[in-house]
């Protein structure tokens, strides 16, 4: 080790590379951590953290449309956007701290630079500082996409912008149908804002199950997104503070902001990577990796979104400590990639666990499909327009859920707990012979008695 400054350096102070840090040092490694913006990544200061504190407060306006079916009269309420800012700042600040105490208490020490390769075994810093590592871990995440030179592109925020606006738009056009998009949708117009979306496919949400995507689209419409498919944005005006969005389709949108959400790509720009032969992975354009997140060269892994495989937070963490675990814990870890919950914080949220149909009639020769669509009971009383989508994707030959889907208030909880049940491979029966917990929307995933589709593939299909 003589040769060596520390046993592990990590490139990025964000979710993946802090628990691998943490981990590798609490093995006794010596651990340098480099991070060039804020401790905690994406995730903490300008990702999920945020993100769901403003889902929450635009939430807020649901519950007091929805007061008066119950009794209550609200006086009429005013909302301060730079009260929201400032409090989630304060928020933000707090969490980093957090990180980096915990960072500290582990034995590892924070450069707060950026870091880039000399050569395999070597890091320089943005201090000019050369640090010789035994491993080199990669976990810097990835960065917003902007698309094409369009011309009016300087005026688009992306989500790195969205969370430090000054005020609040009143009227907003975002380019996307993923994630980012639908999320910043519905928070801008539970805030009261008039929404355009604008999608380049078909119907938002390309992946998910098909009747999740009809069902959420529809709700969204319902709260007043003006949803249009089909087109892309082709140029930006801007005039004093207003923008005009030009569409494919010929039609223009006036807004106050402009934001595109049309996907993320990994950081690996500049890292100096081919000064070490770490090989791209060409299918995706992140670093290439194996089961274990090791590269092409024997002691630089990499993890998380640089890797871009599945980019959710709670994935770069477990590939962090499973790199740790492995390289530095004498236990041999490769994290599974199978049924990874997810959730879209829409309104209503999204939940999916598993297989959606058409995935799961590609793989299984004989497919249950049981599916609800009701009126929620909150509904009943508040007059509100909603209905909650449920719906249970089973392989038919051996009984196996394979696939869960919520649409509705909770979802994202509900398919957190469901994905338990997925991961040990629950039966159909098992759900069964589950007691209905009542009165709860989630009753109905284990009171659905009837397929409401069945597909059996014939011999020769
Ligand atoms: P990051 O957290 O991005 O960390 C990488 C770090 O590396 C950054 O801090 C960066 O500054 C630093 N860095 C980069 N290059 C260098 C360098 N050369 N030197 C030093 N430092 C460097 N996931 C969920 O699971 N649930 C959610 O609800 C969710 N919501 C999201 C909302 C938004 C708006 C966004 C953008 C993402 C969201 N995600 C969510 C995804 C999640 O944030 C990422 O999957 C996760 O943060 C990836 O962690 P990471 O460690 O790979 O990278
Ligand atoms: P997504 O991949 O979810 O969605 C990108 C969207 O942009 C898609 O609708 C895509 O269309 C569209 N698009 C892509 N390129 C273009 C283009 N050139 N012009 C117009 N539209 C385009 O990415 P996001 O940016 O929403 O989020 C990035 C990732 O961050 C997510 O995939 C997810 O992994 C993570 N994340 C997770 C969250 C969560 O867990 N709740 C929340 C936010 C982010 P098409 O479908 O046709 O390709």
């Amino acid at each position: 080790m003589a040769d060596f400054d520390v046993d592990l350096f990590v490139i990025g102070g964000g979710s993946g590379g802090v628990r691998a840090a943490r981990i590798a040092a609490g093995y006794g490694a010596r651990v340098m951590v480099a991070e060039e913006y804020r401790m905690g990544g994406t995730c903490v200061i300008r990702g999920c953290v945020p993100k769901k504190l403003l889902v929450i407060a635009s939430h807020i306006h649901f519950e007091i449309e929805d007061a008066a079916g119950f009794g209550w009269t609200i006086p009429p309420v005013t909302f301060d956007w730079p009260t929201l800012i400032a409090n989630k700042d304060k928020e933000i600040a707090r969490l980093e701290g957090i990180y980096t105490t915990n960072v500290e208490k582990s034995g590892a020490r924070i450069v707060k630079t950026r870091a880039e390769f000399e050569d395999a075994h070597t890091l320089r810093l943005g201090t000019g500082e050369a640090v010789r590592a035994k491993y080199v871990l990669v976990a810097t995440g990835g960065a917003p996409n902007h698309g094409e030179p369009i011309p009016g592109i300087e005026h688009v925020i992306s989500s790195n912008e969205v969370f430090h606006l000054p005020e609040l738009p009143k009227r907003i056009v975002i380019q996307g149908g993923g994630y980012i998009a639908l999320e910043f949708a519905c928070i801008f117009a539970g805030f009261g804002s008039d929404v355009t979306l604008v999608y380049r496919g078909d119907n938002v949400l390309r992946g998910f199950d098909e009747d999740v995507r009809a069902h959420v689209r529809a709700e969204m419409e319902k709260e007043g997104i003006n949803i249009l498919t089909g087109c892309t944005v082709n140029r930006i005006d801007k005039r004093a503070k207003e923008f005009t969005t030009h569409l494919s389709n010929g039609s223009s949108v006036a807004s106050d902001q402009v934001m595109f959400a049309i996907g993320r790509h990994p950081n690996v720009a500049n890292l100096g990577l081919e000064k070490t032969g770490v090989a791209i992975n060409p299918n995706n354009g992140g670093i290439g990796v194996d089961g274990f997140s090791r590269t092409s060269v024997p002691n630089i892994y990499a993890i998380g979104d640089v890797t871009h495989r599945t980019n959710l937070t709670p994935v770069a963490i477990r590939e962090g400590h499973a790199f740790a675990d492995t390289v530095f814990g004498k236990r041999s870890l490769q994290v599974d990639h199978a049924d990874i919950p997810t959730a879209v914080f829409s309104q209503p949220e999204v939940g999916t666990v598993g297989l959606t149909e058409a995935q799961a009639r590609a793989r299984f020769s004989h497919v249950d499909i049981y599916k609800t669509d009701f009126r929620p009971i909150k509904s009943t009383m508040s007059g509100r327009d909603t209905r909650v989508l449920m719906k249970l994707v089973v392989d038919g030959t051996t009984d196996r859920v394979v696939g869960c889907h919520v649409v509705g208030d909770g979802a994202a909880e509900i398919v957190q707990v469901l994905g338990i049940a997925v991961k040990m491979k629950a039966t159909k029966a098992d759900f069964d012979a589950t007691m209905a917990l009542h009165p709860t929307a989630a009753e109905e995933l284990v009171t659905m008695r009837t397929p409401t589709a069945r597909y059996v593939r014939q011999a020769a299909e």
